[in-house]
């Protein structure tokens, strides 16, 4: 067997779902990065706008590398969640990243190690241009919600990389099969998409409720809905889900959490020890407490209210300001239903 087939064959043992291989260069669509860039779509996810070449150019990153291997687990989730609000696929459980990074350092400690090719692991923090350089790869291409289509996984691939100074056949880049189909752009709550394959990230809800700090702009308050962490919309709509089936990754599976009012109540101690390992940890109390207060503002009911009232006094001013606001939506929608009496 070559070092392709060897690599595809070890990483479907070790639980990965798909497997790409390319030269490591420049990727087609990496000059979009400093258009999309000029127009602030990052919003405040100020790491990606460092070292706009670092992150086009593979090699600039690594100057030994000739090949990258990129790989990917799935992180769909077909069963509903039992508890009020709703969190994106790849969050329901632990945090994937060492999973993925482990499983990324047993594929090259069976295949590279092995051919005395020096290696270097990257998951999600290195500076790598992941979705372009799979689509190079062969493992699916980029689709018009931005993400990288698997024809059997569809958008759930969650990829990591192997940089290896060792030359091996690339795959052939993935075309695109979107064709006329728009079901992601017509989907998505606040349209986030300005044109297809652009995201503005700014309105987008993975972004709002992960990566931004502060208060959410109140626009988009009642878009989030039940939205606790991140926003699947665009994810499950898309036909090629056809094929894609539950995740077999174990870090995915879904945890059941106390209900909303209860997380409401926790300290900064509790929601430590709930939360370390997974990915909610890294919103901190403060945001994680921030969208419970939104969710409740729009599917809570009086029931809600005691919860929230304590939240209106919170120490911290963004508890507080969402939880008078979600006091407030609750007020608002009890009064809108009311029975109106004829005098
Ligand atoms: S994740 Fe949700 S909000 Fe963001 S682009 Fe997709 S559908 Fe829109
Ligand atoms: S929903 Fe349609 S347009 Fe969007 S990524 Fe999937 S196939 Fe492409």
């Amino acid at each position: 067997m070559d070092h392709a087939s060897i690599l595809r064959e070890t990483s479907r043992r070790l639980g990965f779902d798909a497997l790409g291989i390319a030269s490591a260069e420049i990727p087609a669509g990496a000059e979009h990065l400093r258009h999309w860039l000029s127009l602030s779509y990052q919003g405040e996810m100020s790491w990606m706008a460092r070292n706009p070449e670092l992150r086009a150019d593979p090699r600039q990153y690594d100057p030994k590398a000739k090949t990258i291997i990129v790989a990917g687990v799935s992180s769909r989730q077909t069963t509903p969640p039992l508890r009020r609000g709703r969190i994106a696929a790849y969050a329901q459980g632990s945090d994937y990243h060492e999973s993925l990074r482990d499983k990324l350092t047993q594929l090259a400690q069976q295949t590279l190690a092995l051919w005395g090719a020096p290696y270097r692991v990257c998951v999600d923090s290195s500076p790598l241009m992941e979705k372009p350089i799979a689509a190079m790869a062969g493992l699916g291409w980029l689709g018009k919600n931005t993400l990288i289509i698997h024809t059997e996984h569809g958008p759930w691939l969650m990829l990591g990389s192997l940089l290896t100074s060792l030359e091996i056949t690339p795959g052939i880049p993935s075309q695109d099969h979107c064709g006329s189909c728009t079901r992601c752009l017509d989907a998505c709550p606040t349209q986030a998409f300005p044109q297809p394959y652009i995201l503005d990230a700014r309105r987008c809800l993975a972004y709002l409720t992960i990566e931004h700090p502060g208060p959410i702009p109140e626009e988009f308050r009642t878009r989030i809905g039940d939205r606790l962490f991140g926003c699947d919309e665009c994810l499950e709509v898309c036909p090629w889900n056809r094929h894609a089936q539950q995740s077999r990754e174990l870090a995915f599976s879904y945890v059941t959490r106390p209900d909303l009012t209860e997380m409401l109540a926790w300290n900064d101690t509790r929601f430590r020890r709930e939360f370390r390992g997974t990915p909610i940890f890294r919103l901190k109390r403060s945001r994680w407490l921030r969208n419970i207060c939104i969710v409740l503002g729009n599917i809570g009911t009086a029931h809600d209210l005691p919860a929230l009232t304590t939240g209106c006094r919170d120490a911290d001013p963004l508890v507080r300001e969402h939880a008078a606001w979600a006091v407030a939506q609750i007020h608002a929608r009890a009064t809108a239903t009311m029975p109106t009496t004829n005098n």
